[in-house]
């Protein structure tokens, strides 16, 4: 069935809220200058259904950098541009079990990037993305995930020229998949790319829209756009499923039991297939890079929601 109608919806999300809000654990992410910057008490909780019903609490309105939450949305138009099995060959789609910007991953796997939630698979993803230059490829990804979340995204200028002046590590991933003829195009506009994609601004309001649209099958329940297809939706789905929260995957599909995906700026989104999606955002992290606020809260509403994909009654 779908999410439980009336307020029950507000006064779940509401109850989420309260329940973590002094709840202080984890640190905010600073190996991006600017991310150091950020209020560990922000918290935002959003949840739209796939009929457009929402219900939302705390700091919604907040701007934060998407972060590695792009990559999901990314690797959905590229997904739906070359296909499942192009996908499955050129990136590939299984976990890591490694931190998130792993050299070693790469190394250990032949050159493959594994899997496009990941910083290296993310990069070789979005040079993936089917354009004539730099800037033609900037603007279908910036307008993709503007439709997803049903709002045109703007880039957040600060965070951007904050990771391009350290994300080195990010330019070295990209370096070792050129050694492997693994990447599309040249590693400096690759990593740019991937750079402003990850600099978009987004609330937690934004986040729970653009899953809720993964949610629907691939039509945004705000703006009834159809942005990609049912099949695209399920195979993007399933890779958050394995991949989504990093190294700690499995741990999160046992306790909660969604497609999710988390970046380091602290947002969350949780999908639950053909009812809706949370967005949360909080700032402090787990040792993984997941938001631990954001963690807590999708547990609560899995739960209290019933969403888990496994639970058979
Ligand atoms: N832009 C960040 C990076 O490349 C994204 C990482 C993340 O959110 N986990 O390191």
């Amino acid at each position: 069935g779908l999410l439980p109608g009336g307020d029950e919806i507000a006064e779940l999300v509401g109850l989420a809220h309260a329940r973590y809000a002094e709840d202080g654990a984890g640190a905010v992410a600073d190996y991006i200058p600017i991310l150091a910057e950020a209020d560990p008490s922000w918290f935002g909780l959003s949840l739209v259904g796939v009929d457009g019903r929402s219900a939302s609490a705390g700091d919604i309105d907040v701007a934060f950098s998407i972060q590695s939450i792009s990559k999901a949305f990314v690797f959905a138009l590229v997904c739906e541009e070359l296909g499942h099995e192009a996908i499955h060959d050129v990136v590939g789609v299984n976990n890591t079990g490694l931190a998130f910007n792993s050299v070693v991953a790469v190394e250990l796997n032949g050159g493959s990037p594994m899997n496009s939630m990941v910083n290296a698979g993310a990069i070789a993803t979005t040079a993936l993305v089917p354009a004539a230059d730099a800037d033609e490829r900037w603007q279908r990804i910036r307008d993709g995930l503007s439709r997803f979340a049903g709002r045109p995204l703007a880039l957040d200028g600060e965070v951007y020229r904050s990771e391009s002046f350290s994300n080195h590590r990010n330019q070295a991933l990209a370096r070792l998949l050129q050694s492997y003829d693994r990447l599309a195009i040249d590693p400096v506009e690759a990593v740019d790319i991937y750079t402003r994609q990850c600099s978009l601004a987004v609330t937690a309001a934004d986040l729970a829209v653009m899953g809720a649209t993964l949610a629907a099958g691939g039509t945004n329940p705000l703006t009834g756009d159809r942005v990609i297809s049912v099949e695209t939706s399920r195979d993007t789905l399933a890779l958050l499923a394995s991949c989504g929260m990093y190294e700690r995957s499995g741990e999160w599909l046992f306790e909660i039991g969604l497609p999710a995906k988390s970046g380091v700026s602290g947002g969350i989104v949780a999908i639950a297939p053909g009812k809706g999606a949370v967005g949360t955002f909080s700032p402090p992290l787990d040792p993984a890079g997941n938001s631990v606020r954001g963690q807590r809260a999708c547990a609560y509403l899995s739960r209290a929601l019933g969403l888990n994909l496994f639970a058979s009654a």
